[in-house]
């Protein structure tokens, strides 16, 4: 599984689902925040120490104490003056990143679709008519279901097992739902792709909305309820009819979700890894007829199965027999409706906003142009991306976020070899794996290939189903070639950056090196506290608790001593037991399992670039800028890229279903656990950004 640096958020359903296909963990995976930069030419020539510039009075709260809350001291104006928009449930640095990035798209979307005179089969002509039919409200409301209906039409056809089947193995039919299924890397054997089956096929957003009893959770049910009977209605049900089938909708999903794996347990890399031969998940899914699924997907040359969660595909298969064919019917048709409500007549997006709201607590529907910019963002960003670089990203910018790359490289490789609980064997094989990180910044060396994707400005809907088959065929067409390593998981405006253990590689898109991650004109302090901890963040993942078990060839293998790695353990559990503390609502706790890769991702990245932040001769120097010490701009250039806050409906969905912490646990912990902190603002014992030591946490 990748570790990203913040949370990937679904895209429209377009974009979700094309690339279900291609999950490590069968999981939806979702497209990001886009994003960039407005006026700051990252050109622009460095001025290292410059007033005025990476650190904002504006932004603090000079009422506030550093050494009781930093997060307050440091974030509290520009959280004050920064109210949360009606559309967002949450607002933060990188939305308001990504606000900017998405200007420079709309622009670059905008003149794609007023050209009528791109060449048929450019991506110039994709881009546009993509975007156009995405925006053309009005087609979309006089074609009403005429693009839908084939597609109805289809499952309403299925009448056995073995038709619904096919419908499920066939690239083309758009199925979603039941469990997930694509090609990966084989996390064992990371030169080869693998096909790989694992557990899915729910609406909400985990198993525990199904599960649990608290009025929270019964609350979203009926909502959840509510926008089912209503498409149901608007698809011809009458009253009782969309009632019951909304009825058998939700006890499917509640079979599947109790047979899923928590969150927690999913973390968990080795024992989501089973592979099973052909044959063998024939015998164990009898149902399923992998031989079929196979076949039909072109991978009939596969002779073994990764499963995720062999218990969960089990269940399916016993399904398939047990709940009455009707039943599974609606499930699809829901499945399908519900995916594409982005494309539909407005009534239909209505509905499923109506709905949405009561998961994040956003007052208002995004506009129109944002949400068709993400879904082209999430169908066709390479096509695009290049022009974005062109006006976002410089090769200069490229090359200094690339030294910083490798200066964080060094001091990660200083403390490592100063670590006093790791032997010598152990320390070996950790400096192996980081020498052997592969780095991408910016943007890919090779673009993605679309001439095999049909896009017209016919019908928005259409165009959901054209790029949904497209990804699900350039993810199964890998299976049985090289590993392609230029290959990039987030498109150039994203603001945001990930680790891919099996690659062993660190990526950040040209999205996030801008300001306040990355500026130009700041001094080395901010930006060290700010892309510096980012990349450290990134390197740490290849050490933290399910990073750590992959090798420096992306294979899921043992190469600690057992000593260090119960020395490992123990000490992770104290961050697991911080973070277990931290309530950001009344009764809402963080979970320090859930959060653990990216708990121990920020303790180390920021002590790492706080490493590589001493070797500047701005902190050698020791001369205050606007009134505060290097360190001093170092912690504040931290806690700028945090400032955040978000709505409780969404808080409370967050430490459900995010492996990340909210922002202000995200900027006070580490930071608890610092002397280097401590020291910067005077903070002594017995304050609360002070932990007592015996109980602070420190691993690199
Ligand atoms: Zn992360």
């Amino acid at each position: 599984m990748t570790h990203f640096l913040f949370v990937r958020r679904a895209a429209l359903s377009v974009a979700v689902l094309g690339l279900v296909a291609g999950t490590a963990q069968a999981q939806t995976k979702v497209k990001t925040k886009s994003s960039s930069v407005g006026k700051t030419k990252a050109t622009v020539p460095a001025v290292p120490g410059q007033t005025g510039v990476g650190v904002s009075r504006a932004n603090m709260d000079l009422t506030a104490s550093p050494c009781d809350n930093f997060f307050q001291y440091a974030s509290g104006g520009w959280v004050k003056n920064h109210p949360i928009p009606a559309a967002e449930s949450r607002w933060g640095s990188f939305n308001e990143l990504g606000d900017r990035n998405q200007a420079i798209e709309r622009r670059i979307l905008d003149k794609a679709a007023s050209d009528r005179m791109a060449k048929p089969g450019t991506n110039l002509q994709k881009v546009g008519d993509f975007h156009a039919a995405a925006m053309d409200s009005m087609a979309i409301e006089k074609a009403g279901l005429k693009y839908l209906q084939p597609r109805l039409s289809q499952i309403a056809a299925i009448n056995d097992l073995p038709t619904m089947q096919h419908y499920l193995a066939d690239p083309k039919s758009f199925a979603t739902g039941w469990y997930g299924f694509g090609v990966t890397q084989d996390s064992k054997n990371s030169t080869q792709y693998a096909v790989r089956m694992g557990q899915g096929g729910l609406s909400l957003p985990d198993r525990d909305y199904y599960l649990k009893d608290d009025a929270r959770s019964k609350t979203i049910r009926a909502a959840y309820q509510t926008y089912q009977v209503n498409i149901f209605k608007m698809l011809g049900d009458d009253q009782a009819t969309a009632e019951k089938n909304a009825a058998a909708v939700t006890r499917i999903e509640t079979r599947l979700a109790k047979a899923s794996r928590t969150r927690v347990a999913l973390r968990d890399r080795e024992s989501n890894y089973n592979k099973l031969t052909v044959a063998q998940a024939t015998a164990d899914y009898p149902n399923l007829n992998v031989p079929l699924l196979l076949r039909d997907s072109g991978l009939a040359d596969a002779k073994d199965i990764i499963v995720g969660q062999p218990e969960f595909l089990k269940e399916v298969s016993a399904m398939f027999k047990e709940e009455p064919l009707a039943d599974q019917k609606q499930y699809l048709r829901w499945h399908l409706v519900a995916a594409v409500t982005s494309a539909l007549p407005k009534a239909y997006g209505d509905e499923s906003f109506r709905f949405a709201q009561v998961l994040s607590g956003a007052k208002q529907q995004q506009p129109r142009w944002k949400r068709a910019l993400r879904a082209t963002d999430g169908a066709l960003g390479e096509a695009f991306g290049q022009l974005y670089v062109d006006e976002a990203f410089s090769p200069e910018a490229k090359a200094r976020a690339k030294a910083m790359v490798e200066n964080l490289r060094t001091a990660y490789a200083e403390r490592i070899q100063a670590a006093d609980w790791m032997s010598a064997a152990t320390k070996a094989e950790a400096l192996k794996k980081l020498n052997a990180f592969a780095v991408k910044i910016g943007y890919p060396d090779k673009w993605k290939d679309y001439s095999a994707l049909t896009i017209s400005r016919e019908s928005a809907l259409n165009n959901l189903f054209a790029t949904a088959e497209w990804s699900s065929r350039d993810n199964l067409k890998k299976f049985g070639k090289p590993i392609d390593r230029g290959e990039w998981n987030m498109t150039p405006p994203t603001v945001n950056a990930y680790y891919n253990p099996s690659m062993n590689e660190i990526v950040f898109p040209a999205g996030i090196l801008q300001p306040p991650f990355y500026d130009p004109k700041a001094d080395d302090a901010v930006n060290y506290g700010g892309i510096g901890a980012v990349i450290g963040h990134e390197m740490t993942h290849g050490f933290d608790d399910q990073g750590r078990k992959s090798d420096a060839s992306g294979n899921l293998r043992d190469w600690w001593t057992k000593e260090d790695g119960e020395k490992f353990v123990a000490k992770a559990a104290v961050v697991g037991k911080q973070y277990d503390a931290f309530t950001p609502l009344d009764s809402v706790h963080v979970n320090g399992n859930l959060t653990m890769g990216e708990n121990l991702a920020d303790l180390g990245g920021l002590t790492i670039a706080h490493q590589a932040f001493m070797k500047t001769a701005q902190y050698k120097g020791g001369k205050s800028i606007d009134g505060f010490t290097p360190e001093q701009r170092f912690f504040l250039g931290w806690a700028r890229i945090w400032a955040s806050h978000a709505r409780p409906e969404y808080v409370r969905q967050q430490v459900m279903t995010d492996p990340h912490s909210p922002e202000e646990f995200r900027t006070n912990g580490p930071l608890q656990n610092m002397p280097e902190f401590h020291a910067a603002f005077g903070c002594k014992e017995g304050d609360k950004m002070v932990r007592p030591t015996a109980d602070r946490a420190k691993i690199w």
